[in-house]
Order: C-alpha cells, then structure tokens, then sequence
C-alpha cells in the first residue's frame, strides 16, 4: 500500500472529521500519500479527489458533519459506476481505501475490492448504533446526549404544565437512542422496534398514573416502533386518555449534528488509527470496531445491521425505576 484514499458515505455522523483526521495523520505517518473523495463514492465516479496533507485536517476534530460531505450514489451500484470509479483511482495509483459509512457503504466497498483488487476498511460511523460487530459507532454517543439534553428540556415545560410528551427520536428501525436517551432521562415509557409495543399496556400505565396524579410523563419512541413513531403514538393516547393534555415532539436532525462527544472523538481516533495499521499489516476488507475495550475486526461482507437482542433487564428497569 502506498496511497490511499478515504471517504464518508452514507449519512453522516458526529465524529466522522476525526476518523478522517485519525486516517490521514496515520497514513502520513506510515509516508503514504492520502486522498480525499468527496461525497462518498459520487465522488469516486466523478473524480472529485484530491491530496491531503497534513494540515488538511487542522482544527476538526471538534467539528460535526464531515468535511468529506456523504452521499449516496445508485451509479455505485452498477458495474459501470464501480469500474469509472476504479479509473479514477487508477490514475492516481490509488492502492486502498478507507470507507466510513454504514453497513450499505460495506456492502459496496467489498463488491468494489473484490472487481478491482482493491483493498478496503471500513470504519462504523452512524448515530444508529445498529451495526453486527462493534460496541460503538462513530456518532451514536453524540446523537444519544443531543437527544439526552433536548430531552431534559422537554421534561422542564411538561413539568410545568403537567403535559405528558411524546418524544420521538431518530435511529431507524433500531432503538438504541430511544433506550439510551429513555433511560438516562427518566421516561416512563420507552417503545422500540426491537420489541412489540403493546398498545393497551401503555395506555393503562399512562391512565393509572393520571390516577395518582403523578406529573411528569415522557413517552420516548423510536422513529422505526412499530406503530410509525411519535405522531401516531401520541394521537392514540389522545385519543384513548382525552383528560390528559397530550404533546408530541419529534427531534429529528438535531441528533445528527454538532460537535462530537469526548467518546466519539476517541473512538474515531482509535478506529481511524487501526484502520491504516491494518492495511499495513495486510489485513484488508474488514470493518473495525471495538468489541470489550479490544480492536474486532469483521469481514466487510458480514457487517450486517445487527438486529439487538434487547435484554428485557434493561425494559424491566426502565418500569421499575419510572413508577
Ligand atoms: P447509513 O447507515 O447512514 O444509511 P449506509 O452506508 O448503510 O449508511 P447506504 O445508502 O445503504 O448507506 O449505502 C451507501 C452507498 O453505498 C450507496 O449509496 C451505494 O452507492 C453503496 N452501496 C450500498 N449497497 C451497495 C451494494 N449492494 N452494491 C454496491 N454499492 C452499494
């Protein structure tokens, strides 16, 4: 490996500029000549490439977004897009490639890698937390305490008028933000896809605390629940509970944006880092991630979307500690 190349693909994430800090300042560490692409592979098709240094990465590790900006690209998926992609790393002599993305983002890069001989990493970087392989992606931690402080926000004017809130927040079909920000909030009631929401059940909580006049209620819901998230959830307690004065509120990008958690950053440094050195060891078409505090390395084509087994320990102290 003497050049690589590096992008962001996807959607973008809190913490990507410093996994492309940490991918460039190794690679230039090792003497390898890095490259940037621009919006993810739409950048690779369209020769929108160009050298790095080491000051191209000054003064971003604090910074949200990715200074690389994410696309998706359906010319990518076609033989035609990856082979005008190849030509322009060709001509760079372009040897390897670091891409951070999602699972769809993998999937491409190993079909890429194994047309053209390229050696790709991939590195997590989605707030969804929803990936096979890894305790942490790139962004999850951020998007959770963004939520966390909106949230505690929420929980201030609910008080005051003794409202019950429905909050919905990102994570598609997984519920780590919904549980994670549920639980560090104090929700009374979390609903995520992972496991069925039954309806009667809510409603019969919701109505017996209405009982014992308990004031604040917050209902977080992940956007994938099954019932099609928080305007749903919120016109069926409406509906069913009308003495209860019933808000919803549903966060959206703001969990996507904004300067990185201290856990990301590092995070996205150790992965950057790891990324590099594994291409200089030879071990290539593999996604890194952390699994207890150690490296894990999997396969590009077994970076999966993990679907959680969610621990109903978690649930049954979720009710527990909300009576
Ligand atoms: P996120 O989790 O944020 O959605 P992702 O990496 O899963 O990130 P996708 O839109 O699934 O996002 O994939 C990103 C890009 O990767 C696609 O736009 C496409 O260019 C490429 N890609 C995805 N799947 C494939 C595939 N099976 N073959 C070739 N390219 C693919």
């Amino acid at each position: 490996v003497t050049k690589i190349g590096v992008l962001t693909s996807g959607g973008d994430s809190p913490g990507m500029n410093a996994a492309i800090r940490a991918v460039v300042r190794t690679g230039i560490y090792h003497e390898l000549e890095v490259y940037g692409v621009m919006r993810g592979y739409s950048g690779m098709i369209d020769d929108d490439i160009f050298r790095m240094e080491s000051r191209s990465v000054a003064n971003i590790i604090q910074r949200g977004g990715t200074i690389l900006k994410c696309a998706r690209s359906d010319e990518f998926r076609e033989p035609a897009g990856r082979a005008k992609a190849y030509e322009n790393l060709k001509k760079r002599g372009i040897d390897a490639l670091v891409v951070i993305g999602g699972d769809g983002s993998f999937k491409g890069a190993q079909k890429f890698s194994n047309e053209f001989d390229i050696p790709c990493i991939g590195l997590p970087g989605t707030i969804d937390k929803d990936i096979a392989g890894t305790d942490f992606t790139i962004g999850f931690d951020t998007a959770v305490n963004t939520a966390v402080e909106a949230i505690d926000k929420i929980r201030d004017t609910a008080d005051a008028h003794d409202r019950l809130f429905v909050v919905e927040v990102m994570g598609r079909d997984a519920g780590y933000i919904a549980l994670h920000s549920g639980i560090a909030t104090g929700a009374e009631n979390i609903l995520i896809p992972e496991t069925k929401t039954n309806i009667d059940e809510l409603i019969a909580s919701l109505g017996e605390k209405e009982k014992r006049r308990k004031l604040v209620n917050l209902v977080v819901v992940a956007e994938g629940d099954e019932f099609g998230g928080g305007n749903e959830i919120a016109r069926i307690v409406k509906k069913r509970l009308p003495n209860i004065d019933t808000r919803v509120c549903i966060l959206g990008h703001i969990q996507r944006g904004g300067a990185p958690t201290c856990l990301d950053r590092l995070i996205a440094s150790r992965m950057g880092y790891h990324a590099v050195e594994s291409l200089m060891q030879g071990r290539y078409n593999v996604m890194v991630g952390i699994v207890n505090n150690k490296l894990h390395y999997t396969p590009l084509d077994h970076a999966i979307k993990a679907k959680q087994k969610l621990s109903n320990q978690w649930l049954k102290i979720v009710k527990i500690l909300a009576s």
